[in-house]
């Protein structure tokens, strides 16, 4: 059996990644089955519950308020339509709703404890709950854990040295630490990024070594393909041949042999069959639901017709960690601090996104 290492250098990576297809792909559908069922996907549904309007500049993302894409933006959602959402995911076969919302950080006040009430509310329904809400400090990590948070998407996107061409209103550092924030408490860390961007090989490689040296490694690692969307500074970036992310994901497999590896946005450009290799290299989650945030994804009555025709069935919740105990508003040890953390902002200009910025609609 593969053990998991937290050693790996940029070097060993790129040598896997490189392999020949056919012992790349044996490799990692071994490792694969010596950790996981091969025959059981995860399935998570990705709710947008603040939707546009962020201050942040990645340059992937049509909710940055700074571009001019089509983007409808929305308020907050209410504990109630999320509840609605939710037991619709359930009934269509997700284990797991990740909400999302277009924040720079959480900030302490009414927004984030209805969030927190959400996070209650989905638990409850014996569903997995995870959020992604931007960087975090620890006092509200425990917020959410106490909430009954099962797990915390924080993307590293793409290797340190490439970060700086797509983001530059936060450091690389601020990831780390709001990732090291959720590692203090009992909630799942999930993280993981995009290719596509116009990265190097080397940058793939390189994230996959700042995600694999943790320690623990994230239990969930999310492999996104980019998908260019209008008016954003990456628009121009041509889809990456599936071929990319039958590597990519075979990798990460190999290096991160415990993680739920995540099929992430992108699927609507592959075929049947190229998903299927992907489940095969290792990829074992999906995202369900016509949207992923805000851009298209396989309608889940496609994903239900593929699992049916490759034999797999969708993991039940609480299979790789007892679900969490809810502790009511009331009842909590922990209190809004109103704490003002200093997230970094390097500033630095990043000729693409400034065009984006300034280009009209
Ligand atoms: S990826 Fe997240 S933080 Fe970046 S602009 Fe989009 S919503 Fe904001």
């Amino acid at each position: 059996m593969s053990t998991t290492r937290h050693n790996w250098t940029q070097e060993e990576i790129l040598e896997i990644y490189n392999k020949p297809m056919m012992e790349l792909l044996y490799e990692a559908a071994t490792v694969h089955r010596q950790h996981h069922d091969p025959n059981t996907v995860q399935v998570s549904t990705l709710l947008s519950i603040k939707t546009g309007g962020c201050p942040e500049d990645c340059g992937y993302c049509p909710q940055a308020a700074r571009y001019h894409t089509d983007l409808e933006n929305n308020d907050l959602m209410s504990v109630q339509q999320v509840k609605a959402q939710a037991l619709r995911a359930k009934a269509s076969g997700s284990s797991r709703v990740c909400m999302g919302a277009a924040w720079r950080n959480v900030k302490d006040g009414q927004e984030f404890d209805d969030v927190l009430e959400m996070v209650r509310t989905i638990n409850k329904l014996d569903m997995e709950v995870c959020c992604t809400l931007g960087m975090i400090t620890e006092n509200q990590a425990q917020r959410l854990a106490e909430a009954g948070l099962y797990a915390y998407n924080h993307n590293l996107d793409s290797s340190e040295e490439y970060y700086k061409e797509v983001i530059s209103t936060r450091g690389f550092e601020d990831r780390l630490e709001t990732i090291a924030n959720v590692r203090k408490t009992n909630v799942t860390v999930c993280s993981g990024g995009i290719i596509g961007m116009g990265e190097k090989v080397e940058d793939r490689a390189g994230m996959l070594v700042a995600l694999a040296t943790l320690d623990p490694q994230p239990e969930s690692v999310p492999i996104n393909a980019l998908v260019a969307v209008e008016g954003t500074p990456l628009e121009e970036q041509q889809t990456i041949p599936i071929w990319d992310m039958i590597r990519m994901v075979a990798t990460t497999r190999i290096v991160m042999p415990q993680t739920q590896v995540r099929l992430s946005a992108g699927r609507t450009e592959m075929s049947q069959e190229g998903q299927t290799m992907c489940f095969f290299a290792g990829a074992n989650s999906i995202f369900a639901g016509d949207k992923l945030l805000t851009t298209p994804n396989p309608d889940v009555h496609q994903d239900m017709e593929l699992f049916k025709l490759l034999g797999v069935t969708p993991q039940k919740p609480f299979v790789k960690k007892a679900q969490p105990e809810t502790v009511e508003a009331s009842d909590s040890q922990y209190q809004a601090l109103g704490e003002k953390p200093k997230w970094s902002r390097p500033g630095h200009s990043i000729e693409r996104n400034e065009k984006a910025r300034l280009k009209k609609n």
